[in-house]
């Protein structure tokens, strides 16, 4: 299986309640490594840019707000399958249906404010990784 890597980010929700370490200890134990992170305020831009495949969606205001409301973590994670096994321990976008043991199921409040976001696919990664981080962030 190849080393792969994925875009995460730790959402306002989790980063008011002081949760950081606590989701990042699922990550690793998942046997994921944090290659990269840093805590930011994203702006309102980047915020748009970076779900933009939602802009038609009704809740696309209502989530720019939320991820503007608070500092969030982004980080590039690493491991074998990484995309596929961080979306498997991020749990179900909507808390009510994620697994056991699982970071959504654990932490998150609503479907809205879930904690967590993983990418979707390799390329939605590369993608999003570019939007954070510069090559020289990342240490493998
Ligand atoms: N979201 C929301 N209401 C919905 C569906 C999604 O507020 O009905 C938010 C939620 O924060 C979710 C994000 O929009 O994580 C992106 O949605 P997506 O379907 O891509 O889910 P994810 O990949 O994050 O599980």
């Amino acid at each position: 299986m190849a080393i792969e890597r994925t875009f995460s980010i730790i959402k306002p929700d989790a980063t008011k309640r002081n949760l950081t370490g606590a989701i990042n200890a699922v990550f690793e134990k998942a046997g994921l490594r944090i290659v990269a992170q840093k805590r930011i305020r994203m702006t309102k831009e980047q915020a748009e840019t970076f779900y933009a495949v939602h802009k038609d969606r009704p809740f696309f205001g209502e989530l720019v707000e939320f991820m503007i409301s608070e500092p969030v973590v982004v980080q590039v994670l690493e491991g074998e399958n990484a995309v596929a096994r961080h979306r498997e321990v991020m749990g179900a976008t909507n808390p009510a249906n994620a697994a056991e043991g699982t970071v959504r199921k654990l932490y998150a409040l609503s479907i809205g404010e879930n904690s967590v976001h993983g990418s979707d696919a390799p390329e939605t990664a590369k993608q999003e990784i570019a939007q954070f981080f510069s090559g020289n962030e990342i240490v493998g």
